[in-house]
């Protein structure tokens, strides 16, 4: 039995709780690794050393801390292949989507190459008589980011990419669900020529999670994962004098227009409802065709698609579409929320119940599953599944489909598909969710945008990455300065204005 390690001080560090997480193989239900899962003394210790290393990292310039994260960019592509086989492994998900995840998270490593220019303050030249204004961003100095399993390359790239270009020293704190991938990230840090100490990677659960949450050096956590977590880790974290930014679960909601290219629209549907086996942040979990004329000839469409979905491990080629989901126990939420479904009298169009892969019973593969006839009151509207699992909910208009969106308690991500310029541009005006797609089913923003939902779906006030997350690690300073030279007139007693 394979065992992982920590990643700190630029070397692997074996657990030294005695406490382990098993990791495992979903497609075939077998555990293939443990992780240790760190004491608060452990989490204690790395800080301290990300502490140490951090204002030397701080100290050499933008433009040479730029430079590693070039040299790491020319190590991700490299390395592509072996990273996305270690997701798909402990993840489930397909080789290309492996490679996506890897790829998104690279594109943000790509934007911090800028930090320089982000890092510039700003400057007034004689602000008021022979006096110059100018503020500074200094990193925050030691940084955590708690990841969730579903984006085991991109998310913790998200974390780490912004927190070292702006001279950060970050703690990594990944799923224990599939945390090979995130050690592999870091190793690779230390090849790029990023000094020891300064990317840590510390293995846990609660225990490592709270040591963070209350470890007096931490400035900053990054969460992303589901709603009660994020909520928790929100209020600790500020109550701890920490600033966070916390992104929770979702039920994204996507609008089709009578007007719609219905075939553009199910086509979407399929891919972003089933894709990665519906374990997105941004994958559609509802679709609200606007009228019954829609609603019926949409779902139409949508059978034989979903019929055609072929299941699989990751092994078995790139064909597959979507591969198992990462437990037992996800396996069974999802499928008792599907009893719950037909139990509270929605109509069950394609049931993927009895759904089996030969050589595979163990693994965690679930059958793609398609509702009609969804309302607001059941629990597989109100809940995420985060499975195979696309719920129609008809509207009979237009503002009934806005309204939807718009109240549901997430708000990640939404998108609506029509021919009409004029409907499109209301809805991405009105609609109270942070991301929003115009005939786009997965509006995830491209790495120099940022990334964040609203309502339940984020904490905090800045987004992922992009600009907001220069902002985000790091704090302004402001100098108002005078020179002697400048003093002609001897002492004021007033308060000074800018007269
Ligand atoms: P999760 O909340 O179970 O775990 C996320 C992280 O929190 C992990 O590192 C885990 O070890 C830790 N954690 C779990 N329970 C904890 C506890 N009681 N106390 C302290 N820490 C704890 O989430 P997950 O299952 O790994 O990920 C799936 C969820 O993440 C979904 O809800 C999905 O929508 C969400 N997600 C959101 C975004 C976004 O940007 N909004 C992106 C990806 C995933």
């Amino acid at each position: 039995m394979k065992e992982l390690t920590h990643y700190i001080d630029g070397a692997h560090v074996k657990g030294a709780s005695g406490r382990f997480s098993d990791v495992y193989n979903p497609a075939t239900g077998e555990v293939q690794a443990r992780v240790p899962l760190a004491t608060a003394e452990e989490l204690d210790r790395a800080v301290a050393s990300a502490a140490e290393a951090q204002p030397k990292w701080a100290a050499v310039n933008p433009q040479k801390r730029a430079r590693v994260l070039m040299e790491y960019i020319r190590l991700l592509h490299r390395d592509m292949d072996k990273l996305a086989e270690a997701i798909s492994r402990e993840h489930g998900k397909t080789l290309p989507d492996a490679k996506g995840d890897v790829q998104r998270g690279l594109e943000v490593i790509e934007f911090c190459i800028g930090a320089p220019h982000f890092l510039k303050g700003e400057y007034s030249v004689n602000a008021s008589n022979g006096i110059d204004i100018y503020s500074m961003r200094q990193p925050l100095g030691v940084v955590a980011g708690i990841t969730p399993f579903n984006f085991p390359a991109m998310i913790p790239l998200w974390k780490m990419g912004p927190a070292i270009a702006a001279g950060n020293s970050v703690i990594i704190k990944p799923s224990e669900r599939d945390p090979s991938c995130p050690l592999m990230l870091a190793e690779l840090w230390t090849e790029a020529g990023l000094p020891d100490g300064v990317c840590q990677v510390v293995n846990g659960d609660k225990e490592s999670v709270d040591a963070i949450l209350d470890n007096e050096t931490i400035q900053a956590v990054g969460f992303v994962g589901s709603t009660p977590i994020a909520q928790y880790i929100y209020g600790r974290a500020c109550s701890n004098g920490k600033r966070a930014q916390c992104f929770g679960g979702a039920k994204n909601h996507m609008i089709i227009m009578p007007d719609a290219d219905l075939d553009q629209a199910a086509d979407a549907l399929v891919g972003s409802g089933y894709g990665a086996a519906g374990e997105r942040c941004m994958a559609i979990s509802v679709a609200v065709p606007v009228g019954d004329e829609t609603a019926d000839r949409l779902i139409e469409k949508l059978k034989p698609r979903i019929d055609s979905l072929k299941i699989g491990p990751y092994t078995s080629g790139d064909d597959v579409d979507y591969g198992p989901v990462i437990t037992v126990e996800a396996k069974r939420r999802i499928e008792g929320l599907v009893e719950s479904g037909i139990e509270q009298g929605a109509k069950l169009v394609i049931d993927g119940r009895d759904f089996k892969l030969q050589g595979y019973e163990n693994g965690h593969f679930v059958g793609p599953h398609l509702f009609d006839h969804v309302t607001p009151d059941m629990d597989i509207y109100q809940q995420e599944i985060f499975g195979p699992v696309l719920s129609t909910l008809r509207a009979g208009s237009y503002e009934e489909a806005l309204h939807l969106a718009s109240s549901h308690e997430m708000g990640n991500g939404t998108s609506i598909f029509t021919r009409d310029g004029d409907t499109a541009r209301d809805y991405a005006d009105r609609v109270n969710v942070g991301m929003v797609g115009v005939n786009f089913p997965i509006p995830v923003p491209l790495s120099y945008y940022t990334f964040g939902g609203w309502k339940k779906s984020g904490f905090g006030d800045l987004n992922q990455y992009g600009p907001d997350a220069f902002r985000f690690y790091t704090k302004t300073k402001t100098v108002t300065s005078r020179w002697p030279s400048g003093i002609k007139e001897g002492g004021e007693f007033h308060f000074k204005t800018a007269d």
